[in-house]
C-alpha cells in the first residue's frame, strides 16, 4: 500500500546524519513512484515532489539536527496540505434551514452517506430531515426509508399527488416540510447514472436551482482511482459542488483519489465514510490522513470515537471491579460490547501505529472469535455470568448447545476469564490500587 511504501522510503532515510542532494533526489523519486502506483493523478504528484524537493534541499533540513526526520516532517506537512490543510466544517444556512444537496455516481454511495450523515448531525443536535428526490431506481426511495429509520431521522418521500416521478418537486416540497416542521437540516438524496450523463447532469443542475443548497457533496467512492478524478470533474463544470465525500475508504483503496481529488477540483473533502453500517463516518480531518498514509496511525481518531462510545461511569465502576477481582462475566460482555460499538476490530487496529501490520498475528482480535464470546456469555444466566464458579459440567453442556459452540470453547472462555481476573487482580494490587474507581489510566 502506499503507506507502507512511503514508510519504507522514509525509514531508508534514518541514520543518515547530513542529506546530500543526491539522497534528496534519490528519496523524491521513490515517494514518487509510491504515489504514481497508488494513482495519484499526475499534476498533483508533480507538484508535490517539486515542493517537497525545494524544502528538503532548504535550510531549514540543512541546519536540522535530524535531518532525515526533518524530511518526514516536511512530507507529512506537504501531504497535510495536498489533503486541504485545515479541516473544514459544513456551511449551515444564517436561517434555517440549512440544505445539503448530495450529488454523484450511481453506487457512490449517496444513500448510505445521507443516514450517516443524519445520525451524525442528531448526534449534534441537529434535526434533519431527509428527502429522497432519486426517483430513477425503483427502490431508492425505500431504500433512503430503511436508512432513515436505522439513523432516526424522518424522511420526505413522494407520494401520490404530491411531486410523484418529478424529482425537482419532491425536493422542493421537502423543504417546505422542513420549514413546516421545523427541521434545521434537510438532506437532498439525489439519483445517480452508471457513468456521467447529460440527462442526469440537468437533473442535479435542476434540483440545485430549485433547493439553493448551502453546500452540494460531491459523493465520490475512493476505490475507483484516477476515475473518481473524471467524474469529479465532471460534476465540478455540470451542477457543481462545494464538497467532497469520499466513500468505501475501508476497501482496498490505494489512496489515489483521497490525494487528487482536493487539488483537482480545487474543493475541500469534507466527510469520509468507512464501511457499510451507519457509524462508519467521520469528518475528514487532513492532518489524521496524512499521518495515517504516513503510517503513524490515526490515535486522534482513536481517542474520539473511544469518547464518544465509552459511558465513563460504566467503564470506571468496572475498573474497580477489576481491581478487586469482582470483575463479572456481565460486565466484560459490556466492555466488549462498548468496544465492538466503535466499529470493526481490524479498522480500529488499523489506526493504531503498527498496530495495522500486526492484526493478523493476533488471531484472539477476529470477529468471529469474538461473536463467539459474545455467544457463549449470552447464552449463560445471570447468575452464571455474576459467578462464573457455578458452571459445572452440565451448566457448560446447555452453554455450549444453546449458543452452538463446542464444550472446550466453554471451558476455555471460562478458564481464560478466571486467570485473567486473577492476573488483574494481583497486578492491580502490587501496584496500589485501592477498589476505589476513577481507573482512569
Ligand atoms: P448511491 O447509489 O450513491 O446512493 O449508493 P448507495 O448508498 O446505495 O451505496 C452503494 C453500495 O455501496 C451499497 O451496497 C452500500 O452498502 C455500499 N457502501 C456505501 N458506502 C460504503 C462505504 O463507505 N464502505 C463500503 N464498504 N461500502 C459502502
Ligand atoms: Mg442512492
Amino acid at each position: 500500500t502506499l503507506s507502507d511504501r512511503l514508510t519504507t522510503v522514509l525509514q531508508g532515510l534514518r541514520g543518515k546524519g547530513r542529506l546530500s542532494d543526491a539522497d534528496i533526489d534519490a528519496t523524491a523519486r521513490e515517494i514518487r513512484v509510491a504515489l504514481l502506483e497508488a494513482d495519484v493523478a499526475l499534476p498533483v504528484v508533480r507538484g508535490f515532489i517539486a515542493k517537497v524537493k525545494e524544502r528538503a534541499k532548504g535550510a531549514e533540513v540543512h541546519q536540522a539536527l535530524n535531518p532525515a526526520q526533518q524530511v518526514v516532517k516536511i512530507v507529512n506537512e506537504e501531504l497535510v496540505n495536498v489533503l486541504g490543510g485545515e479541516t473544514r466544517r459544513l456551511n449551515l444556512a444564517k436561517n434555517p434551514p440549512s440544505v445539503i444537496m448530495l450529488a454523484g455516481l450511481q453506487g457512490a454511495g449517496k444513500t448510505t452517506l445521507a443516514g450517516k450523515l443524519a445520525r451524525w448531525l442528531k448526534g449534534q443536535g441537529h434535526t434533519p430531515l431527509l428527502v429522497a428526490a432519486d426517483l430513477q431506481r425503483p427502490n431508492a426511495v425505500t431504500q433512503l426509508q430503511v436508512v432513515g429509520e436505522r439513523a432516526g431521522v424522518p424522511v420526505f418521500a413522494p407520494e401520490p399527488g404530491n411531486g410523484v416521478g418529478n424529482p425537482v418537486e419532491v425536493s422542493r416540497r421537502g423543504i417546505e416540510e422542513a420549514k413546516a416542521k421545523q427541521h434545521d437540516i434537510v438532506l437532498v438524496d439525489t439519483a445517480g447514472r452508471l457513468g456521467v450523463d447529460e440527462e442526469m447532469m440537468k437533473q442535479a443542475i435542476d434540483i440545485r436551482a430549485a433547493v439553493d443548497p448551502d453546500e452540494v457533496l460531491f459523493v465520490v467512492d475512493a476505490m475507483v482511482g484516477q476515475d473518481a478524478i473524471n467524474t469529479a470533474t465532471a460534476f465540478r463544470d455540470g451542477v457543481g459542488f462545494t464538497g467532497v465525500v469520499l466513500t468505501k475508504l475501508d476497501g482496498d483503496a490505494r489512496g489515489g483519489a483521497a490525494l487528487s481529488v482536493r487539488e483537482v477540483t480545487g474543493q475541500p473533502i469534507l466527510f469520509a465514510s468507512n464501511g457499510e453500517k451507519l457509524e462508519d463516518f467521520d469528518v475528514f480531518h487532513p492532518d489524521r490522513m496524512a499521518s495515517r498514509i504516513l503510517g503513524m496511525g490515526d490515535v486522534l481518531t482513536l481517542i474520539e470515537q473511544a469518547e464518544q462510545h465509552f459511558d465513563q461511569a460504566q467503564a470506571e465502576k468496572a475498573a474497580a471491579k477489576l481491581h478487586t477481582g469482582q470483575l463479572t462475566l456481565e460486565d466484560f460482555l459490556e466492555q466488549m460490547l462498548a468496544i465492538r460499538k466503535m466499529g470493526p476490530i481490524a479498522n480500529l487496529l488499523g489506526m493504531l501505529p503498527g498496530a495495522g501490520q500486526m492484526k493478523d498475528q493476533l488471531g484472539m482480535l477476529d470477529e468471529k472469535h469474538l461473536d463467539r464470546i459474545q455467544a457463549i456469555i449470552r447464552g449463560m444466566t445471570p447468575a452464571e455470568r455474576d459467578d462464573p464458579k457455578i458452571i459445572n459440567g452440565s451448566r457448560r453442556l446447555r452453554i455450549a448447545n444453546g449458543s452452538g459452540v463446542k464444550v472446550s470453547d466453554v471451558n476455555d472462555l471460562v478458564n481464560r476469564f478466571f486467570e485473567a481476573r486473577k492476573m488483574m487482580a494481583s497486578m492491580a494490587g502490587r501496584m496500589g490500587f485501592g477498589g476505589g474507581g476513577g481507573g482512569k489510566g
